[in-house]
Parts: structure tokens; C-alpha cells; sequence
């Protein structure tokens, strides 16, 4: 089978190897979980219990707060104890239901088998996914079903499900291929009957065919679904690269995949969209890596809400003194300020970084060796972009594409003079999208 990729990446050590062949364990629960209102794209959602009132697990306890927006459940029997302000993993502290875990009263979800998933209509499970608070589960956290209603005149021609997984350290969507393959396969079933695509694919890379084999076996009655197979490289998983890889069409700056046909969902989201349609289970917990310098690392299914200081606990603690932990992968994730931040929807892993491994990252000037130009996978500068945010001709680095940046972080990866270009090239597109929203 021929190998696809895009344009420009690179090829990062992959450390998969520590959790590849943990099997998903579900965590012992914590004492408290805060449920923060804001851990989706869109408005925060809005609260529908009274402070005090006992919640059941799976219950519906926040509904959307605006046209995108999510629900979200309870993912424990516990008592509400109202809405505090907690740390977030994005920075500062926001809006959470906090929720007092009744130990003595913890038990499984009890899932209701739906004998008739095949005579629902597309609305009704756009419905069902929309009020299993069901968003995507590989770090964007974008609506679900808002992402599912295709603008009238926009055709998808290609549904392109992403098992890619190709940020460093994170196994959490190979464990979902690798344990669930039949459930993702029924799930992928699902979104072709609403999206009505003219091909399906499975994307995988080449450094995990054994899910890749796995998968094909659970799709042998389902002939219509085509794999493609990719090169290992770092950021193929992005939406637009994989689109390029798969379908050699390019989605244009600014643009979005509706309009190039094209339609990209994570493995993760679609397990949970099996749930929600089959067992009528709602997205309330979710699978994490937990890796890097802990004594336990694995994949745990951990319940939304659960503060990483217990995740880190149920791994068994650090190896060293912490001095870093991040939420996600080494290149897109998001560095913690605290540890009392808490699973999110979105949450792929957790990485724990200790002071031995932190190589000093003093950086030194630019040698214009040109590295970081020729792995960006958007085509763009980022040594000029540095030089002009540096000097904050912002007119200058807004021409240079700054706004197409999808802070993949492969040109801090190659620079040999260690300048942490993604990170001033986040902080100049948020100083431009800020100033031109005023
Ligand atoms: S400029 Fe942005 S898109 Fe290009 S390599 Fe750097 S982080 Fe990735
Ligand atoms: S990779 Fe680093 S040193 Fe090389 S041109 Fe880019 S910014 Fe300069």
C-alpha cells in the first residue's frame, strides 16, 4: 500500500512505546470533580441543578448556553456543591460545578441497549449526539453537532476519520482503535448515514499497523470504507494535512473543509459517538494518557473533572521532582501552571516532565539556517514572522500569514538556537485577533 503525506513536518522521536500496550484502566475516583461550564468551543455551557442536589452518574446537569455550545453529565453519583472558580488548563481560573463524589454510592453507568439505531433518522442523531454533550475528543473540543450540519450546498466527498494520533507520548486513540475497533467501526457507520459522503477512509500512520490491521478485520461487512495508510510524521494528524495527504486538495487560508469536500472526525469522537447512539451513555469521561517521568504510566478512563494531581497520584507519582506537566502532547500541548487544573473534554494525555530531562532551552540568535521555513507545514516564514514580532511591525507580521499558524510547534522542534517561535507566534496571533475583534 502506497504510504501519503503532506508537505513540510518533521520526524520527532515517537516515546509511544510506554503506554502503547497499556490496556485502558478506569481510575479510582477522586473526592471532588469541578466541571468547568467553559471546555468546548462556543459559549459556556449553563447549569440546570440547584446547588445541593444529589446527581446521579450520567445525569444531565448543564445544558448549552448558547447555538454553540455543549450539555454536560455528571460523571459520578455526588452531591452539587455550585459553581466555584477554578484553575483551567488554558490559564487562569474559570466557572466549574463542583461536585462532591459520593464514594459509598459509586457504581457503573447503566447503559440502555437501543435496539434501533438503524431506523433513526439523521436529525434524531444529530439530537442524541448533541445532547451527549459530545465534542471533538482530539484536543479542539469544537460541537459535535454543530460541526455536523453541513452547509446547504456543500457536498462532503470524502469523511476522513483520524486515527493518526501523531503528537509525540499520547496512545489514548490507539487504545480506543486497538479495544474497541468494532465500536469505532459501528460509529464511522453513524456519521456516513448523516454526512452521506461519496468515500469513507480510516487514516492511520505507519507506526501503528496493527490497530490499522485491527480496524480492517471489525470493517469487514462494510465494504464502502477505505483505508489509507501515512507516513509517520509530525503534524500529519492536523485536519488540513491529512486532507492534503488523503485527498491532495489544499483547504485555503481562512477556509474551512467544507470547501474542499472534505470532512475530518477523531477516532475518540466517534467511540463516543457510538455510545451515545447505541448505549445511550453521554460523554462523561474520557481515555488519558498519563506519561513521561511517572512511575505508572498507562491510559486511564478518567471522569471529566477528575484535577491532575490525582491522575499523577494514580500513576503513582513522579519520577523526581516535577518540573513541568503538560496538557496534551510536548508540541500542541499546554504547560500547567498548577496541578489542580482538571480533565476536560478535551484532555488527550497528560505529560510529566522532570527537572533531569528539561534540557537548558536558553536560546541563543537565529543563524538563518532556514530549518524552520522548510518544516512548516502552512508554507510559512517563521525566522521572518520571529524577527518582525520581535520588533512589533505588527501590519509586517500579519502579511506574512501569522494568522495561518496552527501552532503545530515543529519550528521550535528544528531550530538549533532553541527560539521558542511557536510560543511568540500564539502570543502575536492572539495580540492581532484581540486587536482587530475591538
Ligand atoms: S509557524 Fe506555525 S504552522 Fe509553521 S511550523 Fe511554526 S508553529 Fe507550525
Ligand atoms: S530554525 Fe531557528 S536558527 Fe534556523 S532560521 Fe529558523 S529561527 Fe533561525
Amino acid at each position: 500500500m502506497k504510504l501519503l503525506t503532506f508537505r513540510g513536518g518533521i520526524h520527532p522521536p515517537s516515546y509511544k512505546e510506554k503506554t502503547k500496550d497499556c490496556r485502558i484502566k478506569r481510575i479510582p475516583i477522586p473526592d471532588f470533580l469541578y466541571i468547568y461550564l467553559s471546555q468546548h468551543t462556543g459559549t459556556p455551557s449553563s447549569p440546570i441543578i440547584e446547588k445541593g442536589v444529589e446527581v446521579k452518574i450520567g445525569q444531565k446537569i448543564a445544558t448549552l448556553g448558547g447555538k454553540l455550545s455543549s450539555a454536560l453529565h455528571s460523571p459520578v453519583n455526588g452531591v452539587y456543591e455550585g459553581i466555584v472558580t477554578h484553575p483551567h488548563p488554558l490559564g487562569g481560573r474559570k466557572e466549574a460545578m463542583k461536585i462532591r463524589v459520593l464514594k459509598e454510592k459509586d457504581k457503573p453507568f447503566e447503559v440502555t441497549l437501543r435496539e434501533d439505531v438503524t431506523s433513526l433518522s439523521k436529525e434524531e442523531l444529530i439530537e442524541i449526539i448533541k445532547e451527549s454533550g459530545i465534542v471533538g475528543m482530539g484536543g479542539a473540543a469544537f460541537p459535535t453537532y454543530y460541526k455536523l450540519q453541513i452547509p446547504p450546498g456543500n457536498k462532503i466527498k470524502d469523511l476522513i476519520i483520524n486515527g493518526v494520533e501523531c503528537e509525540p507520548f499520547l496512545t489514548s486513540d490507539y487504545r480506543v482503535m486497538m479495544e474497541y475497533s468494532e465500536e469505532v467501526i459501528k460509529g464511522i457507520d453513524i456519521l456516513r448515514r448523516i454526512i452521506e459522503p461519496e468515500n469513507v477512509w480510516v487514516a492511520i500512520e505507519d507506526n501503528k499497523l496493527d490497530a490499522f490491521r485491527r480496524l480492517e478485520d471489525a470493517a469487514s461487512k462494510f465494504p464502502w470504507i477505505k483505508f489509507a495508510l501515512l507516513k509517520t510524521k509530525y503534524p500529519q494528524g492536523s485536519e488540513k494535512q491529512l486532507i492534503s495527504a488523503i485527498t491532495k486538495r489544499e483547504v485555503p487560508e481562512g477556509g474551512l473543509p467544507f470547501s474542499v469536500g472534505a470532512y475530518v472526525q477523531n477516532v475518540g469522537t466517534v467511540f463516543a459517538i457510538y455510545e451515545a447512539v447505541y448505549l445511550g451513555k453521554p460523554l462523561f469521561e474520557r481515555v488519558v494518557t498519563v506519561t513521561g517521568s511517572i512511575r505508572h504510566p498507562s491510559n486511564f478512563l478518567t471522569p471529566i473533572g477528575t484535577p491532575l494531581e490525582h491522575l499523577i497520584e494514580v500513576a503513582e507519582g513522579p519520577i523526581g521532582e516535577i518540573a513541568k506537566v503538560i496538557n496534551g502532547g510536548p508540541l500542541m500541548g499546554i504547560t500547567q501552571a498548577t496541578l489542580k487544573t482538571c480533565v476536560t473534554k478535551g484532555t488527550t494525555g497528560i505529560l510529566v516532565q522532570s527537572e533531569r530531562e528539561l534540557k537548558k532551552m536558553e536560546p541563543t540568535p537565529c543563524i538563518r539556517c532556514g530549518a524552520c521555513v522548510l518544516v512548516c507545514p502552512m508554507r510559512l516564514l517563521p525566522t521572518e514572522l520571529y524577527k518582525y514580532i520581535e520588533k512589533e511591525k505588527w501590519d509586517r507580521v500579519e502579511d506574512l500569514g501569522v494568522l495561518s499558524c496552527m501552532e503545530c510547534g515543529s519550528c521550535s522542534y528544528v531550530c538549533p538556537a532553541k527560539i521558542p517561535l511557536t510560543q511568540e507566534i500564539k502570543i502575536a496571533k492572539n495580540k492581532l485577533i484581540k486587536k482587530e475583534s475591538k
